[in-house]
């Protein structure tokens, strides 16, 4: 039996969200706007965020459908690696930050607000204090149950003193944070390696080129931490690498621990030193007892009596920065190009517009939408460009500009007796006449 609810029709969407917006009349109302990079452009012309506010944006349906699908990408390498999903609160107490010190050192950069009580609270930022606060909270857990790792992909808040470029730097944005819970630094380290692995596969299934780096520890705190970034002009992190000797580090940290003038100079070497701009996707720390020991957050130890400060490390991404970076890195100035496994919708059907048999297309592309969305994977990703008044070409651009991978198009073969579908992969240009059986096996 069909199911006719998974049909989706453009002329439906494009009633809300989708149509392209109007720009700016020149480049300096542009600038004046703040738009000054093409992926905010993109994001804002065609209807995947709307401005709310300095460094506040809406999500539009578009826009959402790539984040969950980045969730979900998420979800399955965090769950891999024994993640437990879990939502702290927002409103962190403001005597949890000051017990930890960082009421005072993270400073400006905290929202904070009162209730009627006048207690006051902090919008997370970040959850080390919760989340250690919650783990010491549990006083049953044991040896036997660590390692514990959990993880939230939640809004944080920060209030950036220059919130820029749409999603890549805002004043509240999604994360995905990991804290994770061991008995030693052996199994920490473990712990820290096995999730700079997870964080691989993540960026390599995204397949945005990245690199991975030393990083530095900042208002987090603890020994060892890596950050890994996008390549991008519009990148704020400045990244040394010399593939001769092996740097690969924010520049930042070489200017805090002084290390700088000597990175990469090694007598009678012939070193390269790389200086490139960055973004910064993701942030990995090993965070030792720095947080447990404040918050007594301790686990039973083997000899059953005695409790044991717990060995923690925290993992952030940032999930809507990945998005937008991105987009900043494979877009071309005219269209979105996302990363294949969460553009919105993967495939367009465009039934040929045609005074006698247009509505037989229109027939053929329902069915072949109902046929293809039977595959557990195409569910939801089929959309059919029934704007039957306009030409193919006319809604090829739509489907192009939005960054559909895939176009169906059905025009005079795809009615013959043994029909020939023309798949369009639009982020190579390449075009293919393929039979049912083809098209089938191609999903
Ligand atoms: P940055 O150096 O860019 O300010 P950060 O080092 O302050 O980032 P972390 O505290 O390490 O950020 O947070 C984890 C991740 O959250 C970052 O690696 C980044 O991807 C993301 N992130 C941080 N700040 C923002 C922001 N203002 N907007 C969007 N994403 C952010
Ligand atoms: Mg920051
Ligand atoms: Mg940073
Ligand atoms: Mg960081």
């Amino acid at each position: 039996m069909t199911s006719y609810c998974c049909r989706r029709y453009v002329s439906r969407l494009f009633q809300t969200f989708g149509k392209p917006q109007p720009k700016p009349k020149s480049e300096r109302k542009e600038h004046e706007l703040g738009l000054s990079c093409k992926s905010h452009k993109l994001m804002l012309y065609n209807d995947i965020i709307a401005p709310s506010h300095s460094g506040g944006f809406h999500l539009l349906p578009l826009g959402l459908r790539a984040l969950e699908k980045l969730t979900r990408l998420v979800d399955q390498e965090m769950e891999a690696i024994g993640g437990q999903k879990v939502a702290l609160t927002t409103l962190a107490p403001e005597a949890l930050w000051h017990q930890s010190g960082r009421w005072v050192s993270a400073g400006a950069e905290l929202f904070t607000l009162k209730d009627r009580h006048k207690h006051q609270y902090c919008l997370g930022p970040t959850h080390e204090e919760l989340v250690t606060k919650l783990m010491a909270n549990m006083t049953h857990i044991s040896y036997k149950h660590l390692p514990i790792r959990l993880y939230q992909i939640t809004r944080k808040f920060r209030d950036e003193m220059a919130p820029k470029y749409g999603l890549l730097r805002g004043r509240e944005f999604e994360m995905k944070d990991m804290y994770t819970f061991d008995t030693c630094e052996k199994t920490a380290l473990e712990t820290y390696n096995t999730v700079c692995g997870a964080y691989e596969r993540i960026f390599d299934r995204i397949g945005v080129e990245y690199v991975k780096v030393s990083g530095a520890t900042g208002i987090i705190g603890g020994d060892l931490s890596h950050e890994f970034h996008y390549l991008t002009d519009v990148g704020q992190d400045s990244l040394l690498t010399c593939h001769r000797c092996g740097v690969e580090m924010n520049k930042e940290l070489a200017e805090e621990d002084g290390s700088l003038p000597g990175v990469c100079q090694l007598p009678g070497s012939e070193c390269q030193l790389l200086e490139r701009r960055g973004i910064e996707v993701g942030h990995t720390f090993y965070l030792g007892t720095k947080y447990s020991s404040v918050f007594n957050a301790c686990y039973r130890a083997q000899d059953g009596s005695s409790m044991v400060e717990y060995e923690m490390g925290c993992y952030g991404l940032g999930m809507t920065r990945i998005l937008q970076a991105s987009l900043e890195s494979l877009s071309t100035d005219a269209s979105l190009r996302w990363p294949r496994l969460l553009a919105p919708y993967q495939l367009c059907i465009i039934p040929k517009k045609d005074r006698t048999h247009g509505e037989e297309y229109l027939r053929l592309a329902e069915s072949l939408s109902d046929q293809l969305t039977s595959h557990p994977h195409l569910r939801s990703e089929v959309i059919i460009d029934d704007r039957m008044s306009l030409t193919i070409g006319r809604r090829q651009v739509d489907a192009d500009r939005l960054g559909c991978p895939y176009t169906l198009v059905l025009a005079g073969k795809a009615l013959e007796s043994s029909p020939q579908y023309e798949v369009i992969d639009n982020y190579t240009g390449e075009t293919s006449f393929l039979s049912w059986e083809q098209l089938s096996d191609f999903v």
